[in-house]
């Protein structure tokens, strides 16, 4: 752990601010004065106006980064937030980052503290705690860059996959790599690749699942093969990204690939549909007792678990934060189904939000997902104090879920006389525990 890097802070703001696009985060710290230099030479080159046709074509896969890139084009500049930012709001969020261990981190208010700058502060935080720049000389600059492209990459208006969801996951995979049992024999290397699998996971997503993707035809579903098709988006963006930034060129080439590779093999994990696949092969190993995490294939895959249960810790945390998770999610799915039916296609299962209500959604998405695997991963980590309080939200939370429901139910059988749901179709409701 190193918590004492950082030498000398700078803050930017102002016309520098106002000119660079990615760029508008809190602070950069920075280990000796020469850096200042580089940086404003780097703020310089990026945003010269120079992002031109080559700068496009790398950009191609990106559906909002294009959008920036012309946006720039035209002589548009996003307004410079940084300054407006009251130094109250940084000094409570530095606050915030020395408990960034705990389960009860509130993302939203991390969010709203560095506004809207989660995602960015929660990794050079981490990136220093872990002590990872310094061990893998990483350029501050060039790591903050970096963040901040992976950062203006996810879609804001997406009410789930957006940003924060990314810093969310970013924090519970932290809290997971503490676990004593993984903590033990975790090198700076799995560190690094666990925090920025987590925190690209679901860059650039489009607020719509594969399956409306493959029926509309859209290009990545065709480029992808209809196989993990966003989560294989994730991926290669964020190479673009790393490639881009150089963040980490100064390593020798066999590393960069190897880095490449393992960040494909944690973020296609996280793809749902491959679930049954990955919790058989984890209660398999539990059960013989053969998992060896000396073994460096073994290890990885319990990092891929270990992302997994970050990426759908949601039900698992206090029920303020659970019941907002689920509430985005909810609306999400629920924009997707107005899509389908704007263009007359068939509604996608959870996405008819006559028929597919929040508390029906979650208690199916945790009976069947997240129940499954955390028990296991409780069972790996030996029943951990975590595993434990994880745990137990998980039950109290579907318990009001539960209490929500039969609510629901008795508000609609009061108006009728039967069981029915808002449109005055038998319920569907009753159908509870089905399988998102
Ligand atoms: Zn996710």
């Amino acid at each position: 752990m190193v918590g004492s890097h950082h030498v000398g802070m700078l803050q930017l703001h102002g016309p520098l601010w106002a000119r660079s696009e990615g760029l508008r985060c809190g602070e950069i710290s920075f280990d000796s004065p020469d850096q200042n230099v580089k940086c404003v030479r780097m703020l310089d080159t990026t945003y010269s106006g120079e992002i031109g046709t080559k700068k496009k074509v790398k950009r191609l896969l990106s559906f909002q980064r294009y959008f920036h890139a012309s946006r720039l084009l035209r002589g548009i500049v996003p307004q410079a937030s940084l300054h407006l930012l009251d130094e109250d709001y940084l000094g409570q969020a530095r606050h915030m980052l020395s408990k960034v261990g705990m389960w009860n981190f509130d993302i939203f208010l991390f969010d709203r503290l560095t506004n809207g700058n989660s995602l960015v502060t929660l990794l050079c935080h981490l990136f220093n705690s872990h002590g990872l720049i310094h061990h893998f000389h990483l350029d501050m600059v060039k790591l903050h860059q970096f963040l901040v492209l992976v950062q203006e990459d996810y879609h804001s208006q997406n009410p789930y996959h957006n940003a924060v969801h990314a810093a969310d996951v970013t924090q519970a995979m932290h809290c997971y790599l503490k676990e004593p049992k993984l903590a033990s024999v975790l090198t700076p290397m799995d560190i690094m690749l666990g925090l920025l699998a987590a925190a690209a996971h679901d860059v650039d997503h489009p607020g719509v699942n594969q399956p409306f993707l493959i029926k509309t035809k859209h290009h990545l579903a065709s480029l992808y093969q209809n196989v993990s098709v966003l989560e294989n988006h994730h991926w290669r963006s964020t190479i673009g990204m790393l490639r881009e930034s150089r963040l980490l060129a100064h390593l020798p080439k066999e590393v960069t690939q190897d880095i490449e590779q393992q960040l494909g093999a944690l973020i296609l994990a996280t793809d749902i549909n491959r679930q049954n696949e990955f919790l058989s092969r984890l209660k398999a190993h539990l059960h013989n007792h053969d998992l060896r995490l000396e073994d460096s294939e073994h290890k990885h895959f319990m990092l891929q678990i270990a992302l997994k249960c970050a990426d759908i810790c949601n039900p698992c945390r206090i029920w303020d934060m659970s019941k907002q998770w689920s509430e985005r999610v909810c609306e999400e799915f629920y924009r997707q189904g107005d899509l389908e039916r704007t263009f007359e296609l068939e509604i996608s299962p959870l996405c008819n939000q006559q028929k597919d209500t929040i508390p029906s959604i979650q208690i199916g998405f945790m009976t069947y997902i997240v129940e499954p695997l955390f028990e296991e991963w409780a069972h790996f980590t030996g029943d951990s104090p975590l595993s434990e309080n994880m745990l137990c939200h998980l039950r109290k939370n579907k318990a009001k879920w539960r209490g929500l429901l039969h609510k629901q139910h008795s508000k609609s059988s009061d108006h009728s006389g039967q069981m029915t749901d808002t449109d005055g179709n038998p319920s569907q409701t009753s159908k509870e525990g089905e399988v998102p």
